[in-house]
């Protein structure tokens, strides 16, 4: 029976130096790999050019690079790129390249499929498959710096973890990834630039406070009224306003980083004076902004947008109270690639 190898990506710096000194050679081989693993991108064992044969064979005998595979791209006609990538063990995910005139974002996946099943989302269709790995989620933001510069002339500027699945349901892995793009081994980029964006998982946001990270916290908001909260994820029926309240009270204490929160306006739903006043009384607990968010209707259900005179409404109580609030218009909507829309629809 062929023993399955174990990707060398899930191995730290520490462990291959460990490795080749337990194999008789020097630990500073472990640091060259190392290199060509994470900062030179190898694809495989013989592109590490500067190991002898003999060390990429026995490496080769003993591990895999588990690359992901950009499976098919499309582009929108609004510039906007997506990219469907292939695991090793053949699942797919999405990701997005979104540019503008400024700055060129990545919007990254955390899970195949997602834990969570908020009504309005196409991934939350998939259910959950499996959390990726640190550098599959690494892989997605290479695959886009790629083609940011390839396309764009510039490398990207950015980092939303706003692709399927919900980041802190994959802790540990999230954070490694960022811990690597965030690293001078890897991209270098600064963690300002990347953002975490949860459903609003109160115990973990007390734990990224306490991890004292420093890239920057969005919560998916969309109601401030518990039972209409959880008509639109019912999942947070378990994690009452009132908690998520309380821990990003205490996220804010302790990082003092403001919030992003993210907001779809639905018609019928919480398009009224009341969720107004709600979201305008929440935004007073801890400093925030708002993003107002264009929704992509994923078909003809209970879920469709809002006017524009209920967003407006929105605006107004909001900058009463001097929240800062942007209408986020959505990208990429011709090819399913605009916000709730991932859905591996070409896999
Ligand atoms: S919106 Fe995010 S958390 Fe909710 S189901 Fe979709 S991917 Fe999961």
């Amino acid at each position: 029976m062929e023993i399955e190898k174990k990707d060398i990506r899930a191995l730290s710096k520490e462990q291959l130096r460990d490795f080749f000194v337990a194999n008789g050679d020097k630990s500073f081989r472990g640091n060259q790999v190392y290199e060509w693993l994470w900062s030179k991108g190898a694809h495989s064992f013989d592109d590490m050019t500067n190991l002898a044969k003999g060390t990429r064979g026995m490496l080769e005998s003993n591990f895999v690079i588990n690359h992901i595979k950009v499976d098919t791209m499309q582009r929108s006609e609004d510039g906007t790129v997506k990219n469907a990538l292939r695991l090793h063990d053949g699942l797919v995910v999405e990701s997005v390249l979104i540019p503008t005139k400024t700055r060129t974002t990545a919007c990254v996946s955390s899970q195949v499929g997602c834990s969570l099943d908020c009504n309005f989302c196409a991934t939350a269709r998939l259910k959950r498959m499996r959390n990726l790995e640190p550098a599959e989620i690494y892989d997605q933001v290479i695959a886009i710096d790629r083609e940011s510069k390839l396309y764009y002339n510039h490398p990207l500027s950015n980092i939303v973890f706003m692709g399927m699945g919900e980041p802190l349901m994959n802790y540990n892995n999230v954070m490694k990834a960022i811990e690597m793009i965030t690293s001078e081994e890897g991209l270098g980029m600064s963690p300002k630039r990347i953002m975490v964006s949860t459903s609003g998982i109160p115990k973990m946001i007390k734990k990224l406070a306490d991890d004292d990270v420093k890239f920057k916290l969005a919560v998916s908001l969309h109601s401030a009224i518990d039972e209409i909260r959880a008509r639109i994820m019912p999942f947070s029926a378990n994690f009452p306003l009132a908690d998520l309240r309380e821990s990003l009270e205490y996220w804010y204490r302790k990082t003092k980083s403001k919030v992003s929160y993210e907001y779809v306006v639905w018609k019928g739903i919480n398009d009224n004076q009341e969720s107004v006043d709600a979201l305008v009384k929440f935004c007073k607990y801890v400093p925030c902004k708002v993003n107002l968010i264009e929704y992509n209707p994923i078909d003809d259900g209970e879920f469709q947008q809002a006017s524009e005179e209920a967003t407006n409404a929105y605006i107004k109580g909001l900058q009463s109270i001097g929240v800062v609030v942007k209408v986020r218009r959505s990208r990429g909507k011709d090819i399913d690639a605009a916000c709730g829309q991932l859905a591996n629809k070409e896999a």
